[in-house]
């Protein structure tokens, strides 16, 4: 029995260096140097601490390992995670009222008096950012002619893609059955470069309710689907590492082409059976994304405003369709370990160099709880530097990349508030409270501009 526990024993110290030395070879491999450093000096330390407590009596090994199995035990327990009330939304929100849509107003056209006089409001925060250079614009603060020049690229490709997003079905519906097409839907979209994928029914809060981009400015959005499909794709995590400089907008470029292109293609399969289908792509959206991908249980939306998803954290893009094909709704509660961990977290508003993200306690607002950012001058900040930014999603704590390390972190911070606590203790430790930007590459380096 005594020799079984000592097999017991060292099996979990072995095991607790092994966690160790994977987190070392992962942190290589994510370019995380600080993370690496720091875990190797921990590895050393905690051999330095077995060796020494292979001179102590037994009863003390035994009673520091009774501990360390306590502190084990904390971690799988499942405590302190307080109901939160999601109410409904009591208003549709108006698109015009979004930056992107505010920003395509020119001055001294009839559009851009007549928003002004319903919105006068927003009239000074829109005059600033129009004194600045502009999004991807010569003379923005991080203006670099190579990866600015790549955007905009990416960007005329999305478009290229706005004739397909809603056409006429085919008038002969198919035999196949409802589950069978929604089967053959999750599978293809995932190998077409989704992360996650699922279903909901619309809701009105889901639809915009007046047009903000586009031929139709102004008019008021019809949409009779009743089911959405969302899904996410993934933010790659080494370009989100340069915020805010332009590595960041040419890859979130390229996720709203990525989303844009498989959201036609499911639109276009629906069409072909015969169903009716409109894709949401970018600068061509009749529902609101984040509200849409968390009904769809894809995740839930934290402090940044953004959806945090279960292993990619904020690091996605969202892409839609509606349809009148019937599908299967998710019935995935919102995880509200996500709002008791931003909470607490605050990283991103921390980081954020507009202080753009409240520092406060979650609060209604238009009826459902939850956090609104500073759009006016997150945007701002955005036209100066001529980037999307993205510093918040890429020092958010859930934004590590998908693997069971980082997994297993997630799933410590679904259990209570101690892990919650001990994740961010542990984040800030190894990336840093404030996490420096990676260097741009010689190949990224715009040397004329
Ligand atoms: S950085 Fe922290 S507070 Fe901000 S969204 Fe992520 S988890 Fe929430
Ligand atoms: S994108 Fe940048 S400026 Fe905007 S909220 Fe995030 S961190 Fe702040």
């Amino acid at each position: 029995m005594q020799k079984l526990t000592i097999y017991f024993v060292l099996c979990s110290y072995a095991l607790l260096g092994v966690f160790m030395l994977s987190f070392i070879i992962l942190s290589r491999f994510e370019k995380e140097y600080k993370a690496l450093k720091r875990a190797l000096l921990i590895l050393v330390i905690y051999i330095i601490i077995l060796f020494l407590l292979s001179f102590l009596p037994d009863s003390i090994f035994y009673l520091l390992t009774v501990l360390v199995l306590m502190v084990l035990f904390l971690i799988v327990l499942n405590f302190g995670n307080k109901n939160i009330e999601f109410n409904l939304p009591e208003n549709r929100f108006d698109e015009r009222d979004v930056m992107f849509s505010r920003n395509t107003l020119i001055k001294g056209t009839d559009k851009f008096e007549e928003y002004y006089k319903n919105r006068p409001e927003n009239k000074i925060a829109d005059d600033n950012f129009r004194k600045e250079p502009g999004l991807l614009a010569k003379g923005a603060a991080l203006y670099n002619e190579l990866l600015f020049t790549a955007a905009k690229a990416t960007f005329s490709s999305v478009n290229l893609l706005q004739p397909l997003v809603s056409r006429e079905s085919n008038a002969l519906q198919t035999k196949l059955s409802e589950k069978e097409i929604e089967t053959f839907i999750r599978k293809w979209a995932i190998q077409l470069g989704a992360a996650d994928i699922g279903f909901t029914r619309i809701k009105p809060h889901h639809i915009y309710s007046h047009i903000g981009r586009g031929e139709d400015y102004g008019q008021k959005v019809v949409l009779n689907h009743k089911y959405a499909i969302a899904f996410t794709v993934e933010m790659n995590h080494e370009s989100m590492t340069f915020n805010p400089r332009g590595p960041v907008i040419v890859e979130s470029a390229q996720q709203y082409l990525n989303a844009g292109t498989i959201a036609v293609q499911l639109a276009e399969f629906l069409r072909n059976l015969g169903f009716e289908a409109r894709a949401h792509i970018d600068a061509n959206y009749r529902l609101i994304c984040p509200i849409v991908a968390q009904d769809a249980g894809l995740g839930t939306i934290g402090r940044m405003g953004l959806l945090i998803t279960p292993k990619l954290g904020p690091r996605v893009r969202i892409g839609l369709v509606s349809t009148n094909l019937e599908l299967t709704a998710s019935e995935e509660p919102i995880d509200k370990s996500v709002i008791h961990f931003c909470e607490v977290c605050k990283k991103c508003a921390t980081n954020c160099p507009s202080q753009s993200i409240p520092h406060t306690s979650v609060k209604k607002v238009n009826q459902p709880k939850r956090w609104q950012i500073n759009h006016d001058t997150c945007f701002n900040y955005w036209c100066k530097t001529g980037t999307d930014c993205g510093r918040c999603i890429a020092v958010c704590p859930y934004g590590h990349p998908d693997h069971f390390m980082h997994n297993f972190i997630r799933w410590m911070i679904k259990r209570n508030p101690i892990n919650r606590w001990f994740a961010i203790k542990l984040d800030d430790y190894f990336y840093g409270k404030k996490p420096r930007s990676a260097k741009l590459k010689n190949w990224m380096l715009a040397r004329n501009s």
